[in-house]
């Protein structure tokens, strides 16, 4: 599933060709994703992109004829291709003046494309509005996420994953932030001190952005707009590494399962 650096990765990839051209046509199956697309979808038709913004996991198209906000599901990516034609999976499509087009593929189809009115603020929408805040804005402070675990009686690795504390730390990026910290996933989450909050704070930031710059993490078939690989995938210090030596202390890494979501920890190295 793609995760917050994949899809800033998408994002950045998408706005090359996407910032200031206009939008000739709108396409897309009938083959229903997650929800239905609006009928009103072919508005943005002959509309100008002035912005490509994410928030959350949620990539958002605003043009002057209303907005469109995208969510990669499962297994959904967008590429650019130069080819208006759709192959295998593609379900939806941006025909742009600029002769290039961007495309959903999205073979499990839990991908999800919203069009939003021009009077209406996608911000606001039901899929956004009560999400908690980004890794790398200022609300999220090592007061406020200790204020917020405090209240939490599960693990801290389980907390860390809820969106509505913060956006943005998927299962792999919960063990890889843990481990940074050497705090053990399966700590109650009202146990972590504010020196700890703290350092996950900045190790969520740092292990997001270096994820961010190495083109994400590739599991299974995640790719960029231009098809490329991300490369994180061998920075990864305890996440798949199971009976592996740490990198740290060569204690082997082990597995436990919490909220059915695979945990990965060193034993040694976290407390
Ligand atoms: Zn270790």
């Amino acid at each position: 599933m793609p995760e917050l650096p994949e899809v800033e990765v998408t994002r950045r990839g998408i706005s090359k060709v996407l910032l200031n051209a206009r939008i000739k046509k709108v396409v897309h199956d009938d083959k229903k994703l997650r929800e239905p697309y609006s009928p009103m979808m072919n508005q943005l038709e002959g509309s100008f992109v002035k912005a490509v913004n994410r928030r959350a996991k949620y990539i958002i198209v605003y043009t002057d004829k209303g907005s469109l906000i995208i969510h990669l599901g499962m297994s959904g990516h967008l590429h650019i291709s130069e080819d208006e034609k759709l192959a295998l999976h593609d379900h939806f499509e941006l025909v742009l003046d600029n002769g290039k087009n961007v495309i959903l593929n999205d073979t499990r189809r839990f991908g999800l494309v919203l069009y939003i009115p021009k009077d209406q603020d996608p911000l606001l929408d039901q899929h956004l509005v009560n999400l908690g805040p980004e890794p790398f804005s200022d609300d999220f402070s090592a007061e406020y996420l200790k204020d917020k675990l405090s209240h939490k009686k599960k693990t801290v690795k389980q907390a860390l994953m809820e969106a509505e504390i913060v956006v943005g730390i998927g299962n792999i990026y919960a063990s890889e932030i843990l481990f940074a910290c050497k705090i053990l996933p399966t700590r109650l989450a009202n146990t972590i001190t504010l020196e700890e909050c703290s350092n996950l704070v900045k190790e969520t930031r740092r292990i997001l952005h270096e994820s961010i710059c190495s083109g994400g993490t590739t599991i299974r078939d995640f790719e960029g707009a231009d098809g490329e690989k991300g490369y994180f995938v061998q920075n990864l210090f305890v996440y798949g590494h199971r009976g592996e030596p740490c990198k740290i202390c060569k204690t082997p890494i082990e597995l436990v399962t919490l909220g059915q979501r695979s945990t990965y920890y060193c034993p040694k190295c976290q407390k």
